[in-house]
C-alpha cells in the first residue's frame, strides 16, 4: 500500500496513528475507524505478523458491530508488532510502553483481543486509566464466565421463532464448538426448554437424540475432557455435526465452516452465528434460498461487546446480563422483521441497519 489513504472511504479511517518507540523497539498501529457513535472500542492484537490492512478491516467491522448492537461507541482496533507468547514480564513492559503511546488518544478504548487478555487490560487501566475487558478486582465483567455471548444467541432464538415455525420448548439443538461461547448458549436454551442433541469441539462430535445432560458435558469440559468422553450417546466425526437432524444449528468455533460444499447437509430450521463469519456468502444465500433463517454474526454473537460497554459505563454483571437481552433482542426483531419485508438477506438486513445507524450519528456530528 503506497498511502494509508487508499483505505479511506465515506466511513473512515477516522485516525491512523503509527507508533514506533527506537528506545524500546515497539511498533504498533491504531486504526480509530469511525467515532460519530461515541467512543471507539475494538480489541488489541498482538502478533509478530498483523498489518495496517488487517487493523482497519477489524477496526471497519467493530464499527458496525457496535453501531448494530445500539452502543454509544465507535470502531476501532490495534496492534501490536510482537510475539504474544512471551514472558509476563515482557508482555507487561510491551504493554505499558503501548498503553503511553496511545494515552493521548482519548477517542480510542483497547479491549482483549488475540495475544491480550485481562491481566493486559489491567495494565493498560493502570497507565492510562481507559480500556475494557478487565479483571473482577478493577470493576471488570468476566464475560466468558458470565456467558455474555451465549446469552446473546440464546436471545437472538427466543426471537427468531416466530419467524420461522420453530418453538423454543423442546426444540433440538446442535452446537458446534463446545467452547465458552457454545456452553453458554447450549446453557441458556436449555433453560429456555430446547433440549442439546449434539455438541462438538475439535477432537469430535457427541450426538444423542434423547437429549444431553448440558451441566454434565460442561463439567466434562471444565475439566479438561472432550466432549467425546462423555459415557452417553454416539460419537461421530468432527465434521458430522453439520448433518445431524435438529432444529437449531449453532456454529461457534471457527469461520467458514458452512460453505456451498457442506450447507446442504443442513436440517435445521434456524442458524444463529455464534462464531465470526462462520458461513460463506455462498452458504448464506443457499439457506435463505431453502428457506433456512441464519442469524448474522454481529447480531447474535454482540453479547461480548455489549458486555464491555457495560463494564466501560460502571454497570454491574445482572445491568450487563439486561442490556444483553434488551439489545440482542431488538436489534434481531428489527432485522427480521425488515429481512421479511424485503426478501433480503438478514446479514444485508442488519448491514443496512448499521449503517443507518452510523450515517444518522454523522449527520449529528460538526465534522460529518
Ligand atoms: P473457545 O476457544 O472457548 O471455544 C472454541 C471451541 O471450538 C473449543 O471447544 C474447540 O475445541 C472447538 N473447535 C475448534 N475448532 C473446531 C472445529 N473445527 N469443529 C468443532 N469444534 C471446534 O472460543 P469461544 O470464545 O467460545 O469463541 C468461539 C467463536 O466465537 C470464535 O469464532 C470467536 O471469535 C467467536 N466469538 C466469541 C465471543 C466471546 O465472547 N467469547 C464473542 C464473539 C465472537
Amino acid at each position: 500500500m503506497n498511502s494509508p489513504f487508499e483505505l479511506a472511504d465515506q466511513w473512515g479511517p477516522y485516525q491512523i496513528v503509527h507508533i514506533y518507540r527506537p528506545q524500546t523497539g515497539l511498533k504498533a498501529i491504531v486504526v480509530i475507524d469511525n467515532v460519530a457513535c461515541g467512543p471507539a472500542i475494538g480489541g488489541t492484537r498482538m502478533a509478530p505478523d498483523v498489518s495496517m490492512t488487517e487493523c482497519a478491516r477489524l477496526a471497519r467491522a467493530m464499527t458496525f458491530k457496535n453501531a448494530a448492537a445500539g452502543l454509544p461507541h465507535g470502531g476501532a482496533k490495534s496492534v501490536i508488532y510482537h510475539e504474544s507468547s512471551v514472558t509476563t514480564e515482557e508482555k507487561e513492559t510491551v504493554m505499558r510502553d503501548f498503553a503511553g503511546a496511545i494515552g493521548s488518544l482519548i477517542d480510542y478504548i483497547p479491549g482483549p483481543d488475540m495475544g491480550t487478555n485481562e491481566l493486559a487490560m489491567a495494565w493498560v487501566q493502570d497507565e492510562i486509566g481507559r480500556a475494557v475487558g478487565l479483571p473482577r478486582e478493577l470493576g471488570g465483567i468476566p464475560l466468558d464466565e458470565i456467558g455474555a455471548t451465549g446469552l446473546g444467541v440464546a436471545t437472538a432464538a427466543e426471537v427468531a421463532q416466530q419467524y420461522c415455525d420453530l418453538e423454543l420448548k423442546n426444540a433440538r439443538v446442535a452446537v458446534q464448538g463446545f467452547g465458552a461461547v457454545g456452553q453458554h448458549a447450549a446453557r441458556f436454551l436449555a433453560e429456555r426448554g430446547a433440549i442439546l442433541v449434539a455438541a462438538s469441539d475439535s477432537t469430535g462430535t457427541l450426538h444423542d437424540p434423547s437429549g444431553i445432560d448440558v451441566s454434565a458435558l460442561r463439567q466434562l469440559k471444565q475439566n479438561g475432557k472432550p466432549v467425546t468422553a462423555m459415557q452417553s450417546g454416539e460419537i461421530m466425526g468432527r465434521d458430522e455435526i453439520v448433518g445431524v437432524d435438529c432444529d437449531i444449528w449453532i456454529p461457534a468455533a471457527r469461520p467458514d465452516v458452512l460453505t456451498e460444499d457442506n450447507v446442504n447437509l443442513l436440517k435445521a430450521k434456524l442458524v444463529i452465528q455464534g462464531a465470526n463469519i462462520p458461513a460463506t456468502l455462498e452458504a448464506e444465500e443457499i439457506m435463505h434460498r431453502k428457506g433456512i433463517l441464519s442469524i448474522p454474526d454481529f447480531i447474535a454473537n454482540a453479547g461480548g461487546v455489549i458486555c464491555a460497554s457495560v463494564e466501560y459505563h460502571g454497570g454491574n454483571e445482572a445491568a450487563a446480563l439486561s442490556v444483553i437481552e434488551e439489545k440482542v433482542g431488538r436489534n434481531t426483531a428489527e432485522v427480521l422483521a425488515k429481512a421479511k419485508e424485503t426478501g433480503q438477506l438478514p446479514r444485508t438486513a442488519a448491514e443496512e441497519m448499521a449503517q443507518d445507524r452510523v450515517r444518522t450519528a454523522m449527520r449529528m456530528r460538526r465534522w460529518s
